[in-house]
């Protein structure tokens, strides 16, 4: 609970004070190295150095008089906040003039060098040592906290108070009528008796000892509602969107029935959701090995911990939180969740129906009394039949309902309710020159099991990894341009809680000084590395890639990049650079290591990556990754997942250097070109869509991806609330041509935007381009400076004196002055470009949020309202069409059109 007024913005302020200090400090670093270096002139060093100080007083004030005539000359200019602060950019980065006390190259060698395997495996085994449920894990956050501080960074902890669920019991029977009868009067009293109570329980694996811990966490749903509900079952098949509306065409009710769904495709919550609002009084939700890939047991693979197939006990635990309407605490959307705070209901944002997760072990004997009933899964065609994995046990995959006077089930599920404090770990290495930049890397620590080893605590020790390479820098003398903060968040899995509550404490901070968001949560679980990233940093990923040894090289030498298909996905839901992206418009990104098999759920794209690899069937098919499972264990990954641990070294040297890029590079290393052409790729898709669009555009769509085996594309296609399909049913206007006219219209609008865009992107990449060549040809020269040429603004300095006749014959004076004034010039010119590319992805908030979910402010990217997990492109805009509503579709057309403008004109 503690004091937590202290946070962010007094911890921003005192990052001055720190700076000064450091600064101090990084002057004596410096005049040490250049003792033990410069042997040969070290007295003259040291004057020089102590000139230099002079020199620089002397500098300040004319420097800061001739910056404001400058800036005087065009008034307006003054009143801007960005401009204001470009100018205090400006002045920093001229009156230190960015000296690091290493250079950037030394960094990198120490980023590649200091991860290891050894100690990555050390702090895995740490985390997954004991259960640590959100909440739950003080000692974990102490204990990171003061590893981070040992190594270097300013840490503490922040808390919140959450309300959250812990289970208590529950229980799951399927009941068949007795063959005695008893009937009384004209009604009858059926007499049920239990055929199968399920077991709920992951089976102890002797050799994993994480599996047979005392305080293994029960099976359960987070978020979910208690309740004791009994009624026939119905198989809603991956309970998508459109697989619910499969089963209404069909006149299959779900009122007063349990809904039995497989996990897959999108967010768990959302089939939930949907289950509701037809009616449903409970949702069983299992993991069908069918969604495996390659790697199961029907194929004649052994299960875990003999083979690769998934172990039958095996349960996916998780959030039933509707994500994609807002995640956080869901009595304190869109505020920060601090003691005493007022606290709203939360009908909008978690079930009042209850649902547990279950194995496929104890989902057969379910699944088998449905056997005869209703239509079967091959009536409602491939999306149905695609990846069924229990017919060799007897499943026929009906749909039901059982009989209500034969077979129901009994599930009965008791929470807890509580508002608790979560923890959240936060470790600073301050900025030395541009400290109101700040790079935020995350992860979260909670996990819903004692292990956890994939998700998230690969992630974990990846970062504590970088935070430790960071560490052996800032030793050495090493200080970032840019504040780094890095977070071990509490609460993700329960609905990104930790990081969504910071990001609401802390919006006004974030929002004038946060550049960009680095995301890890499953950081490996195979050999895949992935990445999902806003267009501005894809560059940045394929650069950093290039620059890591790929740990399985076909051909030596070759880099991640190398072995690494390139595709970047947009950035769904599902992990916690949500509200950073989402909510306050911050450049995110997000990467991991991935593995081939275990469909089915995943964090984020983590599922799809999860999907697509299977396809691509090899000899030796990929382990499956229990998600959320008792075996998610540290046995695991050391058999199967990473053994010997190479693929934790390469994410940490992977991290360390994207941290590293942003956090040092004195150009932005950001592409505005990249995200223009990525809308210009939308808006074309959207038209693609409408020109197919009308009776056959459903189907069309459909059958470009039958045979697919991605749960992207089946959740895209499938997660979609399409009534224009339909439009016959709903009598929506498909044939509104007016409508749809008008909608091309804006359209039309929406690309002269696109281009406008483009044009100012493009020619700020360019600028950008010729600053850092400018930056890196240095226009210094020695007289009033010590003869280090690893400065940025003096880097590689070429006397080019020759070139500038002014310069030559000038007095001596006079040359300095104007290589002063260039100076500044030059360092206000890379704070500009800076500025520029800092505040881009703000532009694209749309402060009145999206249709009925107004958390959501970004109007590019948001998960699909119906998918969770996926991102979803031009959301409002999409929706509309989907829902036909071409007056809403003109609207957010609008909309996007007015925030193009706006991001435009700020990269002026
Ligand atoms: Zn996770």
């Amino acid at each position: 609970m503690a004091d937590e007024k202290t946070a962010m913005l007094p911890v921003a302020a005192s990052m001055w004070l720190d700076d000064k200090l450091a600064a101090e400090d990084s002057r004596h670093h410096h005049r040490r190295r250049a003792h033990t270096s410069r042997t040969a002139s070290r007295t003259s060093a040291t004057r020089k150095e102590q000139d230099g100080n002079i020199c620089l007083q002397l500098v300040l004030p004319v420097a800061g008089t001739l910056a404001l005539l400058a800036m005087a000359l065009s008034l307006p200019f003054l009143l801007e906040l960005p401009n204001t602060l470009a100018v205090a950019g400006t002045l920093s980065l001229y009156s230190q003039r960015y000296k690091p006390s290493f250079s950037n190259d030394e960094l990198k060698r120490i980023l590649l060098s200091t991860p290891s395997n050894d100690s990555a495996a050390e702090w895995l085994r740490y985390y997954t040592s004991g259960a640590h449920l959100a909440g739950q894990n003080y000692s974990q956050a102490a204990w990171t906290r003061d590893r981070w501080a040992e190594w270097g960074a300013v840490s503490h902890i922040t808390a919140y108070d959450l309300y959250l669920n812990a289970p208590v019991d529950h229980s799951l029977a399927l009941l068949k009528a007795a063959d005695d009868k008893k009937k009384d009067g004209d009604g009858s009293e059926i007499h049920w008796a239990v055929d199968f109570r399920a077991s709920l329980v992951e089976a102890v694996i002797p050799e994993d000892p994480t599996t047979g811990l005392k305080e293994s966490v029960p099976t359960f749903h987070g978020y979910s509602a208690s309740g004791n509900v009994t009624g026939p079952v119905v198989y809603v098949n991956y309970g998508t969107y459109q697989d619910y509306a499969d089963l209404e065409k069909a006149n299959v009710s779900l009122k007063g029935a349990v809904a039995l769904a497989r996990y897959g495709g999108i967010f768990r919550g959302l089939k939930v959701k949907r289950a509701q609002e037809l009616g449903a009084v409970g949702v069983l939700l299992y993991s069908d090995p069918g969604d495996d890939g390659e790697a199961t047991e029907e194929n004649g693979y052994k299960a875990y911990p003999d083979g690769p197939a998934r172990h039958p006990t095996s349960v996916q635990r998780g959030s039933v939180q509707f994500l994609s309407i807002a995640p956080g605490d869901p009595t304190t959307p869109g505020y920060p969740s601090k003691p005493g705070v007022p606290r709203t209901p939360t009908d909008r944002y978690i079930p009042s129906i209850p649902s547990i997760p279950i194995s496929y072990e104890d989902a057969l004997p379910i699944l088998k009394a449905l056997n005869g009933h209703g239509p079967t899964s091959k009536d409602f065609g491939h999306w149905w039949t695609r990846n069924e994995g229990l017919g060799y046990r007897g499943v026929d995959y009906n749909i039901g309902p059982t009989p209500a006077d034969k077979v129901q089930v009994n599930l009965y599920n008791e929470q807890e309710y509580t508002t608790t404090p979560i923890w959240n770990v936060l470790g600073i290495f301050n900025g030395s020159v541009l400290p109101n930049e700040v790079v935020v890397v995350g992860n979260h620590r909670d996990a819903w099991i004692a292990g956890g080893a994939v998700d998230p605590n690969s992630g974990s020790a990846v970062v504590n990894e970088v935070v430790r390479s960071f560490g052996v820098a800032a030793a050495q003398g090493w200080k970032p341009l840019r504040t780094i903060v890095f977070a071990s968040w509490d609460g993700e899995e329960y609905g990104l809680l930790g990081s969504t509550e910071w990001v609401e404490e802390y919006l006004p901070w974030l929002n004038h000084a946060s550049l960009a968001y680095i995301n890890i949560d499953t950081g490996v679980g195979g050999p895949h590395f992935g990445s999902s990233a806003v267009p501005l940093l894809h560059d940045l990923v394929y650069q950093v890639t290039s620059e890591v040894q790929s740990p399985n090289q076909t051909v030596p030498g070759q880099t991640v990049r190398d072995t690494w298909s390139g595709k970047i996905g947009p950035l769904g839901s599902g992990s916690d650079y949500t509200a950073f992206l989402d909510h306050a418009g911050i450049t995110s990104v997000d990467v991991r290591f991935s593995g081939g098999g275990g469909g089915g759920g995943g964090d984020g794209e983590d599922a799809a990556a999860a999907g697509t690899t299977a396809a691509g069937t090899t000899a030796d098919p990929e382990p499956v990754y229990m998600y959320h499972s008792n075996y998610d264990s540290y046995h695991w990954m050391e058999k199967f997942g990473d053994p010997g641990f190479a693929y934790h070294k390469t994410m940490a040297q992977v991290l360390g250097l994207l941290v590293a890029h942003l956090a040092t590079d004195l150009l932005v290393p950001f592409k505005a070109g990249d995200y223009a052409d990525a809308l210009r790729t939308y808006v074309d898709k959207i038209r693609e869509q409408l020109d197919k669009h009308g009776k056959e555009a459903a189907a069309t769509t459909a059958s470009a991806v039958v045979g697919s085996n991605s749960h992207e594309e089946m959740a895209v296609i499938r997660g979609r609330k399409k009534v224009v399909a339909d439009a016959a049913v709903a009598g929506l206007d498909d044939d509104d041509v007016e409508g749809q006219h008008n909608f091309r219209v804006a359209l039309d609008r929406l690309y002269s935007a696109v281009s406008e865009l483009a044009t100012r992107a493009t020619a700020l990449d360019a600028k950008a381009d010729s600053l850092r060549e400018k930056v890196g040809k240095g226009h210094d020269d020695d007289d009033d400076d010590n003869n280090d040429n690893r400065h940025l603004l003096t880097e590689g300095r070429h006397n080019d004196e020759s070139t500038s006749p002014t310069v030559v014959f000038a007095p001596k004076w006079w040359r300095r002055l104007v290589r002063r004034v260039h100076r500044i010039w030059l360092a206000f010119q890379v704070a500009h470009v800076n500025r520029r590319y800092q505040y881009l992805e703000r532009k694209f908030l749309y402060e009145g949020g999206l249709d009925e979910r107004e958390w959501f402010k970004h109007v590019i990217f948001a998960p699909g309202v119906w998918t969770g997990y996926s991102g979803a492109v031009f959301p409002g805009l999409v929706e509309s069409i989907d829902a036909g509503n071409w007056t809403n579709a003109v609207r957010w057309a609008g909309i996007i059109e007015e925030r193009l403008h706006a991001a435009a004109k700020g990269l002026h």
